[in-house]
């Protein structure tokens, strides 16, 4: 939020005395701590004397990140600072809190103050998802509990929203006279307060709430003595919906109350109630090796969530057996509590793990639940409960992955940054291994689709910034602890993230503004583009990182025009938004084929992804590039089949000789299509062709080894030197993309370096 205050009316503001004849100007943020400067350009430091710390001793620091306005309340030896501008003040917290109380005169809607023991941040943060969008809402980022806090929250209100929502801590540092005074709310919410001294808190909260109109709180829970005041007490509710933890629904009853005092309707408060957001679960299920069934809840070691999750065991689990795998964790407090929760859910095994631990029980047919905070440890046994399969591999050359790169990074002007694209799990090479293998040969960033991609990068102890081309709300929060960094493409997407950046403090968040320049699919429009920096600029928990949009046809060697075309739409937009923001911003445009055709954009970054495996449609290209997939298999059996017999399914293929087949386990389900059945496709055995006989089974596939030296345990090859990715794709009738990201994730990748 921009303060737009003129040093003049500062000055007058704050009764401060100028340290010499300035200048006007003006100045848009107050800033107290220089660790946090990010731009000093019309910054205003405030020398806080805080218990730790004398802010006048930073004003050095602060001087050399750039800002030259300063409010003090000791002299200073200007001449060190010979463009700066001081302001004299008696006390200069005191000064900020005349400023904050200006800005807090300037609101034109409802003030409303939240305070209490337990879930204030969801009250607020639910209350402004039932008031929006039919009201404008603006709410303070965190929960304060400083008199400091506070006044920065009020000049980072907007001036004209209907509501504004202010949540205060109850602290025994904080006067609740002087909030009262500062915030003078128009309403007030006591969220649920067990476990406060009763005869204390009612002074506090009576001091805290004096003079407002309204205040909520929950039935017996507090006697305020407020004479002035409409006290509306509420119940928790006691409904069918999903909020089964008491306090929530505490809550969620003192929203409801509010939402009707401002005149929203019933139906609509209803409807609004049923789409509040709630904690998001993470559960992943996954058939394991031995018959086992996995259930793998690493979310966090709540009980409600662990709650569910065992029921949910319960259920699909019908007379299998029940194993559950608990780890423990030193911060856990609730250990004993997870044990009886166990425990009376009765299961056949339980495992309780020790940091270092090992699992090696052999279980079969189970249904086994892993629990524990997302440790490595866990997500190890989660994977060695996977069933594996080693007689087909895809392998995947890491040689020439790095020679790859490097070819698309000297196409590329020098400076231009270059982002991996390892979306679909790295386009089916396993998105961990190959980060963690490509980290080092100059990639600035990696692009994945979804969250979990991010968070498996993460976790094999990647620290380069990660691009989340479809972070759903559900897991913004992970987004956030994993320092992954969202595509944003709409509006509502935009105000969820701020949310959750809100409810975390988390400020100067990287995001990415994706815009649609002709693919049609996911982007903000051109035209929402002021609208959408404006949403930006007035929120300080979000900064854009970089915008970028999707080339529709950078590969189409007959027609560079609708290419051209977007390029340049896409470039008056970065000129637009370079115009309207103070930092620098990536751009990002091209993908392989755009790096190969338009190499010289100019834009500061690029995305590679299918060219990185050695495919491009340009043929030229193509001869610098090398191979990186190959898939392989065994022979699992041989027969001699009879001329007039029939081999497979539905006997599509009848014997015109004798013929020696063999069988090999992969099938349709591994991505063998079956449209290769009956000699469409072939697969090579010692550098044979083979053509596929019959249909192509689920596992299995037979060829004809006619004529070759062969034995039981030979390698077969699906695509490789014989038969390359994209004359596989071609025999397919798809692109080499599409192939790459169906082999199933059953085949085991194997690495060569
Ligand atoms: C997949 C993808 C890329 C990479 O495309 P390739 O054609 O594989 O180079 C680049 N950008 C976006 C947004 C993508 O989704």
């Amino acid at each position: 939020m921009k303060l737009d205050l003129s040093i003049s009316k500062l000055i007058e503001l704050i009764h401060g005395i100028p340290s010499s004849k300035l200048n006007d100007g003006v100045v848009q943020q107050v800033i107290y701590d220089t660790r946090r400067i990010i731009e000093a350009d019309a910054c205003v430091f405030f020398a806080l004397k805080g218990v730790h710390a004398d802010g006048h001793q930073f004003i050095a620091d602060a001087y050399q990140k750039g800002v030259r306005i300063f409010v003090v309340s000791e002299s200073i030896l200007t001449e060190n600072y010979h463009d700066a501008r001081f302001i004299q003040v008696a006390d200069t917290l005191q000064a900020l809190m005349d400023l904050a109380f200006y800005f807090r005169k300037r609101l034109k809607g409802k003030v409303g103050l939240i305070s209490g023991k337990i879930g204030k941040t969801s009250t607020k943060e639910w209350l402004y998802h039932v008031l929006s969008p039919e009201f404008s809402v603006s709410r303070s980022p965190k929960s304060y509990n400083s008199t400091l806090g506070i006044a920065l929250s009020l000049l980072e209100a907007k001036p004209n929203a209907d509501f504004v929502l202010i949540e205060v801590k109850v602290h025994s540092e904080l006067n609740p006279k002087v909030i009262n005074e500062l915030i003078q709310p128009h309403f007030g919410i006591l969220t649920k307060s067990i476990s406060y001294s009763q005869q204390l808190y009612e002074t506090y909260l009576t001091d805290l709430f004096a003079n407002c109109e309204s205040v909520f709180l929950l039935e017996n829970d507090f006697n305020l003595s407020l004479p002035q005041t409409n006290l509306v007490t509420v119940k928790a509710f006691q409904t069918e919906n999903n909020f089964t933890n008491d306090g929530k629904r505490m809550n969620v009853a003192l929203v409801a109350a509010v939402a009707q005092y401002v005149g929203l309707s019933d139906r609509l408060i209803s409807e609004k109630l049923k789409k509040l957001p709630e904690l998001a679960l993470r559960l992943e299920t996954f058939e394991g090796k031995n018959g086992n069934f996995v259930i793998v809840d690493l979310y966090n070691l709540d009980l409600e969530v662990f709650r569910s999750s065992l029921e949910y065991q319960m259920a699909i689990a019908g007379d299998k057996k029940r194993a559950v795998i608990l780890g423990n964790s030193r911060e856990s407090m609730n250990q004993d509590k997870l044990y009886d929760l166990v425990h009376s859910f009765h299961p056949d095994y339980s495992y309780f793990l020790n940091e270092g631990d090992a699992f090696d029980d052999n279980l079969k047919d189970t249904i086994i639940l892993i629990k524990g905070n997302s440790t490595k440890k866990m997500l190890r046994i989660a994977n060695q409960l996977k069933e594996k399969r080693h007689n087909t591999e895809l392998r995947i050359n890491l040689e020439s992955l790095r020679k790859n790169i490097a070819t698309y990074r000297k196409q590329l002007p020098e400076k231009t940054k270059l982002m991996v694209m390892l979306k679909a799990s790295g386009y089916g090479s396993g998105v961990d291994k190959i980060a963690q293998f490509i980290t080092g040969f100059g990639v600035d960033y990696f692009g994945v689709a979804f969250v979990d991609e991010g968070v498996a990068i993460r976790n094999v102890g990647i620290t380069k910034p990660i691009l989340v081309m479809n972070a759903e709300s559900e897991n913004y929060e992970a987004c956030i602890n994993y320092q992954l960094e969202p595509a944003i493409f709409d509006f509502e997407q935009l105000d969820d993230f701020i949310s959750e950046c809100i409810y975390q403090g988390v400020e100067h968040y990287p995001i990415h503004l994706k815009i649609d320049t002709g693919m049609n699919r996911l982007g903000f429009r051109t035209d929402e583009i002021t609208r959408v920096l404006e949403m930006i600029q007035s929120q300080p928990e979000v900064r854009i990182k970089s915008v970028y949009s999707h080339l529709v046809e950078a590969d189409n060697l007959n027609d560079l025009e609708f290419t051209r075309h977007q390029i340049e739409i896409f470039r008056k937009l970065v000129e637009i938004i370079k115009k309207s923001v103070n930092y620098s911003v990536e751009q990002h445009i091209l993908n392989s084929s755009g790096i190969e055709n338009f190499p010289h954009t100019g834009f500061s970054m690029a995305r590679l992804g299918i060219g990185m495996y050695g495919i491009s449609s340009n043929p030229k290209f193509q001869l610098q590039l090398e191979p990186v997939i190959s898939w392989y298999s065994t022979i699992s059996q041989l027969k001699c089949v009879k001329t007039g017999q029939s081999i497979g399914y539905s006997r599509s293929h009848i014997c015109k000789k004798d013929t020696l087949v063999a069988t090999i386990p992969v099938g349709y389900a591994d991505g063998l299509r079956r449209s290769l059945s009956n000699g469409v496709g072939f697969l090579s055995v010692k550098g044979r062709t083979c053509p596929i006989v019959g249909r192509v089974c689920m596992d299995m596939v037979m060829i004809d080894v006619t004529g070759i030296p062969v034995k039981v345990g030979d390698e077969v090859e699906i695509i490789g030197q014989n038969c390359s990715l994209n004359d596989f794709a071609a025999l397919c009738n798809t692109i080499p993309y599409e192939v790459m990201t169906s082999i199933s994730q059953r085949v085991q990748k194997i690495y060569i370096a």
